[in-house]
């Protein structure tokens, strides 16, 4: 009998399932593949300051040095590239976020962080200058869709993928296995993203949805912003002459596709941000798997024990998701219990 089944096997999934394996657990995997997953369409950046009030983001002292550490293990497991220490230099538009700035550089909580660099000379003639920039220290781009892609190869080859529609009419649950199909397992531990909205199992968690368009572009040759730039929107250097550029966000939409206002608002933006043109090669959309109160979605079904969800990371998967998924696996070895900030019983 497999020790746990895992469906969707988007970076939630593949580190969920990462940990599992390395306990010494058997793990089978159901995923569709779909492309707009939000793993596949992240620029899958980790900033540890954030929002409009430049403030440390929750937890990143200890997720920080863990996602770079698990990172960097799963590059060598794999073969592939995907952690890149970035500096991000954060567009400042008046004096009051300029001396909130300067602030920030003063304070030891942050100073590890921030610091008042302006932008370096070999970018500077591409920008249309703001006020000011502030210089993001510690910082990643990591290649999070590469991550998913490498890792289902791997689990094709060992035959432990299925890639097909997870059909809940296949499932049935008893009090010390779960069946589904011809396969038995101890615990089936659902990771579907936004997907997860329409589990029937776990449909009165809040998750919530936030949809963001980016896009691919190419910049001129000879033009090289080798940090992330965060001017109205951010960009992300992705190798060559090619940029991510994101994201908007919306919680009301009518579809997952991309939209023509979206591209409108996402070109307009970056016009206003890039001193140089730029050719737009793809335009992309996903929904991400937001939490009413904004942290990750952990836990087992209230009735069945053996029934387990790992989701909610949101806007900030990239960071949480390595300690969270490590988390999870000590929770699930019964090595710790839940932390109750993301124990799905805070919801009652
Ligand atoms: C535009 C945008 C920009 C973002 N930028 C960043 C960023 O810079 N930094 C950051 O940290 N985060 C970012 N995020 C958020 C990040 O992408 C998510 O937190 C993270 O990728 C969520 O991973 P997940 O595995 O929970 O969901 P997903 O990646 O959506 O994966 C869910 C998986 O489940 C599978 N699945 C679902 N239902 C079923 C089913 N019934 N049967 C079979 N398979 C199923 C799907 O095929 C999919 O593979 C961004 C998101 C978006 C949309």
């Amino acid at each position: 009998m497999t020790d746990f089944l895992i469906i969707g096997q988007g970076l939630a999934g593949t580190l969920l399932a990462h940990f599992l394996q390395s306990d010494g657990y058997t793990v089978r995997i159901v995923d569709e593949y779909q492309v707009r997953a939000s793993t596949r369409v992240a620029a899958g950046l980790i900033n540890p300051v954030t929002g409009r009030r430049f403030v440390k983001s929750w937890r990143i002292d200890d997720l920080l040095p863990f996602a770079r550490q698990t990172y960097r293990l799963l590059e060598s497991q794999l073969g592939v590239a995907l952690y890149h220490e970035r500096p991000i230099y954060r567009a400042l538009y008046s004096v009051e976020e300029e001396n909130l700035w300067l602030e920030r550089c003063a304070d030891l909580q942050y100073r590890q962080y921030v610091s008042d660099e302006g932008l370096p000379e070999s970018i500077a003639p591409y920008i249309h200058p703001p006020r000011g920039f502030g210089r993001v220290n510690g910082g990643a781009q990591v290649n999070i869709g590469t991550l998913v892609d490498a890792f289902r190869q791997r689990a094709t080859a060992e035959g432990i993928l299925e890639a097909a529609p997870f059909d809940f009419a296949q499932l049935q649950i008893s009090e010390d296995a779960v069946r589904y199909g011809s396969l038995s397992a101890r615990h089936i531990v659902f990771c579907e993203g936004r997907w997860g909205k329409t589990n029937p199992l776990f449909s009165e968690l809040p998750l919530v949805g936030d949809k963001g368009e980016v896009l691919l572009v190419r910049l001129p040759a000879g033009v090289s912003l080798e940090a992330i730039i965060k001017h109205r929107v951010f960009v992300v250097p992705m190798g060559e002459d090619l940029y991510w550029v994101g994201s908007n966000y919306s919680s009301r939409y009518e579809s997952d596709a991309p939209t023509e206002q979206g591209r409108g608002w996402l070109e307009e933006n970056l016009r206003r941000s890039l001193r140089c043109s730029f050719e737009v090669l793809d335009h992309r959309a996903a929904v991400r798997p937001t939490v009413k109160d904004r942290r990750p979605l952990l836990g087992r079904h209230s009735e069945y024990g053996n029934v387990l969800i790992f989701n909610g990371l949101g806007t900030k998967g990239t960071s949480l998701g390595p300690f969270w998924a490590r988390h999870f696996a000590d929770f699930l070895g019964g090595k710790t219990e839940l932390d109750a900030e993301v124990d799905v019983r805070r919801f009652g």
